[in-house]
Order: structure tokens, then sequence, then C-alpha cells
């Protein structure tokens, strides 16, 4: 229930109900009714708020007790932005340097002030324009790998990890949109659901498969019941703003936790989208070079996650798993069980990966990659390259766990008619 103080921020009201608060006055300076105060929020969710003044800018960001994208009609606990909070303390800590530094939190009017992260714009918008950016899939893959890594019981105490696990537990309604949005409505003809009209014989056939729907089911079981490491849980390239050498992660208010593959298969599966809808966007001189570019992005993303995960194994095993003593007595090496664990991770993050390429253009929430694609007839033909790239990647993930099998699927399905 929403606390009786909860009140939704304005353009009119922020600068008289935070104008007092020092942590946000100190940062943006001068006369709070002379602050400039910008709406920005594009998401699908919230009110996100900059304010600027003589000193800097900040951003503040609030829960709205219903979906932003949807109206009244679909209520959603504004306690989300605590979760959020929560999370980005915790990013800050696993991860230093990707999360948006977090200056101030509110409990009762589910808000918080962070960072403004500036020239940054949001990944997705980047890739539609062809835009390159350094690091991109080393710094993914890094935060990926520190987050799963410090998030589990590979780093964590017991009592540490079971506690947040509890904290965590509290969030309900978040989690349960996945569930649903992303694991289940994709397959079978769910109410908010749309699609390109032209796509509909391969989502007919897609729907048609009882051993892809009852792997998905299996791979949501996991997603609910595992709780392994603190997942970011929405790591897709509109939550990923960028410079052309700056990469950092906002907006975790799906944060939960659940299995460690999970953040690694949903931005893998945006930049495969971005991948797949390069030919609407780019002339045939820029395609071929920066569809390549996109692959080395993938590339360098699963293996940075492999080689920072493997050096935590081996530097900062402090939690209770694969302690070093139960190897170490008998002179054992614990590598190989990190390399079976990596190769665990790996399988399931392609399978993880599979799910959001489809429900990414079968289910309610669509990306711009392909939505912003006004000829009907060539974006479902690219669409459908994505969906049964996406159906291969859960029914046999095993047979592209080797990254250049990965890209040479990608190839071969951007090359279908
Ligand atoms: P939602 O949860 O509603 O999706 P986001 O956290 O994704 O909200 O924020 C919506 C938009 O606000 C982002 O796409 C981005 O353009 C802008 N934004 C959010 N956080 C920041 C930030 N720290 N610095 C600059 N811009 C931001
Ligand atoms: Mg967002
Ligand atoms: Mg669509
Ligand atoms: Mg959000």
């Amino acid at each position: 229930e929403i606390d009786q103080h909860y009140r939704a921020l304005g353009v009119d009201t922020l600068s008289q109900r935070l104008g007092g608060v020092e942590a946000v006055a100190s940062r943006v300076g001068g006369e709070p009714t002379s602050w400039d105060i910008r709406e920005v929020g594009d998401g699908n969710l919230n009110l996100v708020f900059i304010v600027s003044g003589d000193v800097g800018s900040v951003v503040v960001k609030q829960a709205l007790p219903y979906v932003r994208m949807v109206g009244e009609s679909w209520p959603l606990p504004i306690y989300r932005a605590h979760f959020e909070y929560y999370a980005l303390v915790r990013q800050a800590k696993r991860a230093p340097g990707i999360a948006p530094e977090v200056y101030y939190f509110d409990k009762p009017q589910a808000l918080f002030v962070m960072e403004y992260l500036h020239p940054h714009t949001i990944l997705r918008r980047k890739l539609i324009n062809g835009e390159r950016v350094a690091q991109l899939g080393e710094t993914i893959g890094q935060f990926c790998a520190r987050t799963a890594f410090r998030g589990s019981e590979l780093s964590l105490s017991s009592p540490e990890k079971k506690a947040d696990v509890g904290l965590f537990s509290g969030n309900v309604a978040i989690p349960a949109i996945t569930e649903s949005l992303v694991f289940t409505d994709p397959y079978y003809g769910a109410e908010m659901n749309h699609h390109t009209p032209e796509l509909s014989p391969v989502v007919d056939e897609l729907r048609r498969n009882a051993r892809l729907k009852a792997k998905v089911q299996r791979l949501l079981m996991k997603f609910t019941s595992n709780t392994e490491t603190m997942l970011h849980g929405d790591l897709h390239s509109g939550s990923i703003m960028a410079t052309d050498t700056d990469v950092r992660v906002i907006d975790p208010e799906f944060s939960q936790y659940g299995p460690m593959a999970f953040d690694l298969g949903m931005a893998v599966a945006n930049f495969l989208m971005a991948y797949f809808s390069q030919p609407a966007h780019r002339l045939e001189d820029e395609l071929e070079a920066y569809q390549a570019w996109i692959l080395e992005v993938i590339e360098a993303c699963f293996t940075r996650f492999d080689a920072e995960f493997r050096h935590l194994w081996q530097t900062e095993r402090t939690g209770i798993l694969f302690p070093k003593s139960l190897f170490e007595e008998q002179g054992n090496s614990a590598d190989d069980a990190c390399d079976a664990l990596l190769e665990e991770i790996r399988l399931d993050a392609l399978a993880y990966c599979g799910i959001e390429m489809h429900r990414r253009v079968l289910s309610l929430a669509h990306n711009a990659d392909f939505e912003e694609i006004k000829d009907t007839a060539l974006r479902a033909k690219l669409e459908a390259r994505n969906v049964l790239m996406g159906q291969t990647l859960i029914m046999e993930p095993e047979a592209y766990c080797d990254l250049n099998a990965l890209a040479d699927l990608a190839k071969a399905y951007n090359q279908q008619e």
C-alpha cells in the first residue's frame, strides 16, 4: 500500500520539495526557484527529472503507483524504487564506476537522487544510429561477472547472503512482470501481446513448438527459484548509457536474486537484436562493417565475463562455496570446477538470450531497433531471423557455446530470406 504522504513530483513542485535537501541543493546550486527542471522519463514506468542549477545537475527518479506506458489501470507498487536504490548501492560496491552514484534516498516518496550521466545517451539509440562505443562488450561482460560473483556465496558470507535474499524477496510485483511478459506471454496468445502482422506464420509455428515451451518453462523455474546472485534484472540496451568511450548501466528496478546467467543473456540478446535490425538502419556500404562490430561486441562480452569471473574465482573466493581449504588440503585445483560453472553459465545465458529475443517482438514491450522500421514487410523479415535464432539458442545452446559457432549462426540467419 502507498504511504499516505506519497505525492508524485512535478516540474512545478520539485524545487520546493527538494530545495531544502542538502545533498541535492549543494550539487545543483543557486536558488531552488531558479532551477531548470525537465522531465525526461522515456521509459515504461517512472518519472525521471534532470535538475540543473549554477553548480551542476542531478537526476531525480521517482516511482509512480502504476505502469506509465499503460496508465492507472495497471497499478504497480512504488516500493520498486526502494529495490532500485538497494541494487544501485550494491552495484556500486560490487562493480565500481558503472552504476550512477546515488546522492539521496527518500523511502516514503519512493524517490532517489543520482548522478547525472552526461553526455551519455541511451545505447539502443546509438546502435540504431550506427555509432560505436569503445570497450562496450568488455565493460558489460565485466559488470555482469563482478555482480554475479560478488553477489553470490562465492563471495558473500552465508548470513549476509540470506539477509539480502530476504530483503529482495519483498520485490514481488516487478519479478512477476518478467515471469509473464518475458517467459510466458511470448509463447501463447496472451492479451497484451502484439506482433508485426507479416510475422504471423513464424509466430504460429513457434507457439506450436511444445518442446520449446517446456524448455522455456524450465528456465523460468530456474529464474524464479534460484537465488545464486543479485541480478540487474533488466539489462537491455535501453538500460545502458554511453559516450564513445564510457559505458554505464542504469535502471535496476527489476533487481532480484536469480541465476548468474540472466543479465549476461539479456544483454547479448539486445546486441543480437541490434545486429538483426541493422539492414533497415544502415546503407549497404556501412552495413557489413557495423554488423561485424556488433558481433565483436558479443564475443568480447562473453570472453570478458569468463576472464573476470575466473580472476575473481582465483583471487576473491571468500564465501562458503568451493572453499580453498576443501581443495588445497589434498593439493587439488579448483580451476576445473570454475570452468565447469562457466560452461553452465554460458549455456543458460544463450537460452535466456533466446527468450529475450522472442519477447521483444512477440510480447508487450517491443524495442525501437525493430519497432521503428516502418516497412512492416521488411520488419517482419528481420524479426523472423531474430525469432528463429532465438529458438535455436533455446533448443540447442550446447551447439553455440563456441563463440565462432555463435557468430556463424547469427551470420547464417542474417542471410535468410
Ligand atoms: P524507467 O525505469 O522508467 O525505464 P530509466 O531509469 O530507464 O526509467 O530512465 C528513463 C530515462 O531517463 C533514460 O532512458 C535516460 O534517458 C534518462 N536517465 C535516467 N537516469 C539517468 C541518469 N542517471 N543520467 C542521465 N539520464 C538518465
Ligand atoms: Mg528504463
Ligand atoms: Mg513489433
Ligand atoms: Mg525501469
